[in-house]
């Protein structure tokens, strides 16, 4: 018998026994690793622990408790041993754990990485010296700190600065209050119609009842507006806000504070959505309809499903709010698995949706991007002292920079892509690598000076914007003008005290925002979207258009929307002149039912990563050919052709990826756990993934 082996402790039955656990690592790697257990304190699942890794210290979590073998057994065992915990296992529940399982399992993703990935830093990455960073101590300390807050009837957070409800948000804070145990709700109302307002007061009185809320919010951006307006509002509960741009003490703080139960609303980004909340009674997805819930790397999971599966779990309900429902909600609410709170008219006495005027360029064919008509709308509207928005959904000064003369075009040497030409700094940056360049002096082809923008973004309609009304104040909103740390806050205090005229920017400006005084919304550069072979396209369009349009006419006072187009026959146009989402959401899902598509089928897609694109589509072949063996038998998931990306090469690494669907979410789940043994056992240099329900195809 090995009794050097850490673990082996005397006991009282057997003479020896030892003790160990299953822990989970972050790690790309799928299962668990076993660890002597050498403490006198009994292992609790949920603890984190410090393990050798290799030559490394790993923080891992113990996820299961072996028994104690007898001491003779024991001498087959040669592990190591667990260095160091570092917590109680409280905080990481079962009920927490309950869902990284479940989206460990549902997105195939290894649970050691879902599980540590979805923790503060502090609370997984060790310091130089492979201990845990002070500042857990530091966070852990501040929540003990903080008072158990003490719930009773009288507690009525200040409802005083509230605008008395209208009838309809009466009647979905009503639902929304009686709710109990699971129960998904969507709140379906118009841009404008209130529904910050329904959450706040739904929430105030469910906290009453002592229970934690989450509140979901698609952009780190509508993350400060929000926080400020729920801690006016409800005084006297603890309000705390979590994303991934947080300094990692505050992220860490925030956590100790949901995680204790201190805090009583947490409002998060998508990430908030994997934080242990233990007294969780109620759960808000706002603007659930919108693609950024959708994470894009790692674990590639949708959040306001797991928000869903998260009130299942917890039993308790659930309300997706949204102007422009996506499909999927849109259908389960026709189908009564969710049920739906309306709001038609918009809020504030005398506020009006815009009317929707068309441009066709084919008759005002646009100079610098702008046509007559727009021209003269925003003209007309400055003279009326009033604000101004002009969308479009790109950024950079020009997509493309071309020469004159031979006809040569700026692409990046590491992706099958254009370098897009940002005028301000005079460079040339690759929105898909990030990689940068000066702008060069002269053609690199032919040496001729006489280079070009082709195409515009939202620099160079500032610019335009700028030549055209010089005396108007106008102010960019994309992600190049928000960079820094409050940037964004400035441009936006700037444009609600009323200091610009027109705003220039990305669909970032058409979010969330309470803007006061827009008299005219205008929309460039849509027609790409109408006829894209990205079947989600004018889902996406739509939902834009109809949140930027809703900027306009807050307030009393008519409002005007121009959208620039070459297709002004198209249906999506007259239902957004109608402002009427479900007519257009009726006349999509009939097309995506004849096609069978989701919301009427389920997906998946398995990405090849290679320097080779021949070797990414070989590896899919194989993929395939093994996959279809699989579901030979059953018939009910069917398998694509491998195909390459539309944009093959990024960072100097090709792509591909093939499409798996079916029309019954558990045969293809069934199909994916059976292919993903052959996948994680295959050996080689191509780099994979499977994302499951994935938005870009
Ligand atoms: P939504 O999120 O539905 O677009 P908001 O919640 O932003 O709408 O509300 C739009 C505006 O209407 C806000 O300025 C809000 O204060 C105001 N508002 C909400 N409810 C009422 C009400 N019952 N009476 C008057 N104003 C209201
Ligand atoms: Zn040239
Ligand atoms: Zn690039």
């Amino acid at each position: 018998m090995k009794t050097d082996q850490p673990g082996l402790i005397r006991s009282t039955q057997n003479g020896w026994e030892l003790r160990a656990v299953d822990v989970l690592v972050a790690a790309p790697l799928y299962g668990t690793f076993t660890y002597a257990w050498p403490f006198s304190d009994d292992p609790i699942v949920g603890q984190r622990v410090i393990v050798p890794w290799g030559r490394q210290k790993r923080v891992g979590l113990v996820h299961g408790l072996r028994a104690a073998v007898d001491g003779d057994a024991a001498s087959d065992y040669d592990l190591k041993a667990v260095e160091r915990f570092l917590d109680d296992g409280r905080l990481l529940s079962a009920q927490w754990r309950q869902l990284i399982e479940f989206a460990a399992r549902y997105y195939h993703h290894p649970l050691g990485t879902v599980a540590l990935e979805s923790l503060p830093k502090a609370l997984r990455v060790l310091n130089a010296k492979s201990e845990e960073p002070v500042m857990v101590e530091k966070a852990r300390a501040h929540a003990d700190r903080l008072a158990e807050w003490v719930h009773s009837e009288h507690d009525s957070p200040s409802m005083n600065e509230a605008p008395a409800l209208n009838p309809a948000q009466s009647a979905a804070v009503a639902a929304l209050v009686d709710a109990r145990g699971f129960d998904p709700y969507l709140l379906y109302g118009v841009t404008g119609s209130g529904k910050t307002e329904v959450y706040l007061h739904a929430i105030a009185q469910r906290l009453r009842r002592g229970e934690q809320v989450l509140v979901l919010l698609p952009e780190i951006n509508l993350t400060p507006p929000a926080m400020a307006l729920y801690q006016k509002r409800l005084t006297g509960h603890r309000v705390v806000v979590m994303h991934s741009n947080l300094p990692e003490l505050a992220r860490t703080k925030a956590w100790f504070e949901v995680a204790s139960g201190k805090a009583d609303v947490l409002i998060g980004t998508r990430l908030g959505v994997l934080t242990p909340m233990p007294r969780l009674g109620f759960v808000v997805v706002d603007e659930e309809h919108d693609p950024s819930y959708k994470q894009q790397d790692g674990m590639r999971y949708q959040a306001r499903d797991l928000a869903l599966m998260l009130a299942k779990q917890r039993n308790c309900p659930v309300v997706l709010g949204s102007a422009t429902p996506s499909l999927e909600s849109w259908l389960k609410s026709e189908q009564s698995a969710y049920k739906r709170l309306d709001l038609t008219q918009r809020a504030v006495p005398g506020a009006s949706l815009p009317t929707v005027e068309l441009v066709n360029t084919a008759n005002f064919p646009p100079k610098e991007g702008l046509s007559e008509p727009v021209i003269q709308a925003l003209r007309e509207n400055l003279d009326a002292g009033r604000q101004a928005i002009v969308f479009l959904n790109r950024r950079g000064y020009a997509p493309q920079l071309v020469c004159n003369a031979c006809g040569w075009v700026a692409n990046c040497e590491h992706c099958s892509a254009h370098m897009v030409w940002h005028k301000r700094d005079m460079s040339l940056r690759c929105h898909h690598c990030g990689a940068g360049q000066r702008v060069p002096q002269a053609c690199v082809c032919c040496g001729n000076q006489d280079l070009s923008g082709f195409g515009r973004g939202t620099q160079r309609v500032e610019e335009v914007l700028e030549g055209l009304f010089p005396s108007a104040r106008v102010l960019r909103l994309d992600a190049d003008s928000t960079r820094n740390k409050g940037q964004m806050e400035d441009l936006l205090e700037k444009a609600h005290a009323g200091e610009v005229d027109i705003l220039v920017g990305t669909q970032m400006i058409s979010k969330g925002h309470d803007f006061a005084n827009i008299g005219l919304v205008v929309a460039l550069n849509v027609d790409a979207s109408l006829y894209s072979h990205a079947y989600r396209a004018p889902e996406r369009l739509f939902a834009q258009l109809m949140q930027v349009a809703g900027r306009a006419g807050r307030r009393a006072g008519s409002a005007r929307m121009l959208v620039q187009t070459r297709y002004p026959q198209h249906p999506l146009f007259s239902a957004l002149m109608a402002h009427d989402y479900v007519r257009f959401a009726d006349s999509e899902m009939q097309g995506r039912r004849e096609a069978r598509m989701p919301p009427f089928s389920y997906q998946a897609t398995l990405r090849a990563d290679h320097r080779h694109l021949g070797n990414c589509i070989e590896f899919l072949r194989n993929a395939k050919a093994f996959g279809e063996a699989i579901c030979a038998a059953e018939g009910t998931v069917f398998l694509c052709d491998p195909v390459p990306l539309s944009v093959v090469r990024v960072g100097g690494i090709e792509r591909a990826q093939m499409l798996v669907e079916s029309e019954s979410r558990p045969s293809l789940h069934a199909f994916l756990n059976e292919w993903m043994n052959w996948l994680t056992a295959q050996k080689g240099a191509v780099k994979w993934f499977l994302e499951v329900d994935p938005v870009e195809l």
